[in-house]
């Protein structure tokens, strides 16, 4: 937990009065400590307070529109396990696991392959309470351990790491281009406007591009960065994989993307403290830059070229036929639709390996 949420955890009071608290005390506040804040304030964060995942909650992810989706996940596990020689044992960590539902899908795969159920021990990195009773419930009598960090993950086999909408969740610092220079994007406070976005103090480096048009909006995630290059090192000594999926682009680029959800909808950033979802793409592009500098592998593909290559049309004509009702047949096709097509999730959507 970083730091500024711990000192903040036993204050009494609603998350916006702790935002004010700590822009009182600290001054304008970094998009990154607002992000930090209003998600993961250990009591009234967004991802402490709700399970915010499904119909009922504020969006809906690929493993929760079809079983399809993890069923090729488990898939391409089952192919790199064979590929690797079936090692007798295999640490699967999967990351923001939400309702289990990845998890249960890939353990129906798993469960076709001679040797493999029994060679997945499962770890889940989660910090919310609720979901982890969740993905309890839903992996029943299946053993599972649970983390707060990557600490406690055990070293000595194999590691396949999963992640669906992981990435996303962690925070974006934001600069903005102001007289020819990049500056920190702030968030401050007055009685009159309430929270508004400033111009804060001027930052070089840092991976930033050449200075832009003047209002430019430059995102970076030093924290998707170094959680990736982390979970990178630890394949290094075993052996294994990555796969995150997430939406986001893959190659580099100006401009906003953060947005705040709620209930499916968009929702204003600056407002409904704890109870709207932060999230922005993901820049693949800087964390294949940051992997490749230390020389792993990585392949990027939109979610339909992945889908597709690990044989999703085969799968659903199966599953189609061995159901009789057409409105359970009709469900297939849309949920496929909505998966695939570049109107939907198919392109938005990147899956990215990480291999040695
Ligand atoms: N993968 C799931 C859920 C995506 S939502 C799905 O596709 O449906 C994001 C998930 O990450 C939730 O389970 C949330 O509780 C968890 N999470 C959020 N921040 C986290 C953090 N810093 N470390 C670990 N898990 C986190």
């Amino acid at each position: 937990m970083p730091e500024n949420l711990a000192a903040s955890a036993g204050e009494e009071g609603s998350l916006t009065e702790v935002l004010l608290r700590h822009i009182g005390l600290h001054g304008p506040m970094s998009v990154e400590t607002y992000w930090n804040l209003c998600l993961f304030h250990p009591r009234l964060g967004y991802y402490t307070r709700q399970d915010p995942i499904g119909e009922g909650g504020d969006f809906i992810t690929a493993p929760e529109i079809s079983q399809l989706f993890g069923e090729m996940i488990g898939i391409r596990l089952a192919e790199h396990w064979i590929a690797m020689g079936r090692p007798e044992t295999v640490t699967l960590l999967e990351c923001g696991p939400g309702r289990g539902t990845l998890m249960s899908d890939i353990l129906r795969i798993a469960a076709l392959v001679p040797g493999l159920t029994d060679a997945l021990d499962i770890h889940f990195l989660e910090t919310s309470p609720w979901l982890r009773g969740v993905q309890e419930k839903k992996l029943h009598p299946r053993h599972v351990t649970w983390h707060d960090d990557l600490s406690t993950v055990p070293h000595h086999a194999p590691l396949f790491v999963i992640g669906n909408e992981f990435l996303d969740v962690l925070p974006v610092r934001q600069f903005v281009c102001h007289n020819g220079a990049w500056h920190e994007r702030v968030i401050r406070h007055d009685p009159e406007s309430g929270f508004f976005f400033a111009v804060g103090g001027v930052v070089r480096g840092e991976g930033l591009p050449r200075a832009a048009q003047d209002g430019t909006i430059f995102e970076s995630s030093p924290a998707r960065e170094k959680v990736t290059l982390n979970l990178a090192a630890r394949i290094r000594e075993n052996g294994g994989l990555i796969l995150m999926i997430d939406y986001g682009h893959i190659s580099p680029r100006t401009g906003e993307t953060m947005q705040a959800m709620r209930a499916h909808g968009y929702a204003d950033i600056l407002s409904g403290h704890g109870a709207v979802d932060l999230t922005s793409h993901v820049d693949f592009a800087a964390i294949e830059h940051a992997l490749k500098e230390d020389g792993f592998q990585v392949r990027l593909k939109t979610q339909a070229a992945f889908l597709m290559d690990q044989g999703i049309m085969a799968r659903a004509t199966q599953l189609r036929n061995s159901v009789s009702d057409p409105a359970a047949q009709t469900k297939i096709d849309r949920a496929l639709h909505r998966l695939l097509s570049t109107d939907q999730m198919g392109d938005l959507f990147k899956v990215m390996e990480v291999t040695l």
